[in-house]
């Protein structure tokens, strides 16, 4: 298939989609759909990767989500577990099992990890994240692959453990998913040739006193933007509300076009010539 859409973070096999796997895979095929399909802990990792070997349009990253990385409730869509208010424990980052999983071809990045202060109500829980943060930083070093990164809020401390335990110069930028902090903060990481993807939340309109994703987007050369659907979640207008999935990343394509005011084509080509570089892959 030719690839003309990229979405760069995605949870395609993630147990919310029961049998529908394949069905997801075909309609994003159909729509010229390719992308990463990410990870949060040891088993949804592993998982991404045996998913990510069944297709050809398909990739996976993998890593420890920060809310992992400290006692946190389990989310129904990512375990597929019932009882939701579970507890699920701590979970190290297990350098050995993802050595391991990352000698397939197909996996392409290191995360989603990251900081996020929902996750650190206490001093404690956001150590255990920067510790975590600092292994899988390390361990992208070491694999030559890119950080996918989440992160809430705590952008200026992210940075700081790029800056001192990246191993320079960065040969493999990291991508900051779903970017959501301020102008001053995009510069910081730009400073580091970080990429950017971004998803169905900035084709919503701004909420009052919320985020203004098109002032930061501006501030965003065209070349470090990627796009993505963070699906099943914040699917785009108009699937709003609706189970996402990656074969509606064209509609953050076009506002990402919108944005920067420039065609859809021009940018649908841009972000596809990112994706290569960001993730380091040919299609
Ligand atoms: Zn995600």
């Amino acid at each position: 298939m030719e690839i003309k859409y990229f979405d760069a973070h995605t949870h395609a096999h993630f147990p919310v989609y029961g049998d529908d796997g394949n069905l997801i895979v075909e309609h994003a095929a159909s729509a010229g759909v390719g992308f990463v399909t990410v990870g949060t802990s040891k088993s949804t990792s592993a998982d991404a990767v045996s998913f990510a070997e069944k297709y050809e349009n398909v990739w996976a990253c993998i890593g420890l989500y920060p809310g992992h990385a400290v006692e946190s409730s389990r989310d129904e869509d990512e375990y597929g577990i019932l009882e939701k208010k579970d507890m699920m424990p701590a979970e190290p980052f297990d350098y050995d099992f993802f050595k391991t999983l990352a000698e397939s071809k197909k996996v392409v990045a290191v995360g989603e990890c990251g900081l996020d202060l929902s996750y650190g109500e206490t001093e404690e829980k956001i150590e255990a994240q920067r510790n975590e943060f600092i292994k899988q930083i390390k361990f992208a070093n070491e694999i030559e692959k890119p950080l996918m990164i989440h992160c809430r809020d705590l952008y200026k401390e992210l940075a700081e453990l790029l800056i001192t335990h990246y191993q320079l110069p960065i040969t493999h930028p990291p991508i900051i998913h779903s970017f959501r902090g301020t102008i001053e903060e995009a510069k910081i990481f730009l400073d580091l040739g970080c990429y950017f993807t971004f998803g169905g939340v900035i084709t919503f309109p701004p909420k009052k006193n919320g985020i203004i994703y098109a002032d930061v987007i501006n501030e965003i050369p065209i070349e470090y933007l990627l796009s993505e659907t963070d699906a099943p979640w914040v699917a785009p207008v108009p699937y709003r509300g609706k189970r996402n999935e990656p074969a509606y990343v064209a509609e953050v394509v076009k506002k990402l076009a919108e944005i920067k005011n420039v065609s859809e084509e021009a940018m649908r080509e841009q972000i596809l010539k990112n994706t290569k570089s960001a993730f380091g892959i040919e299609f």
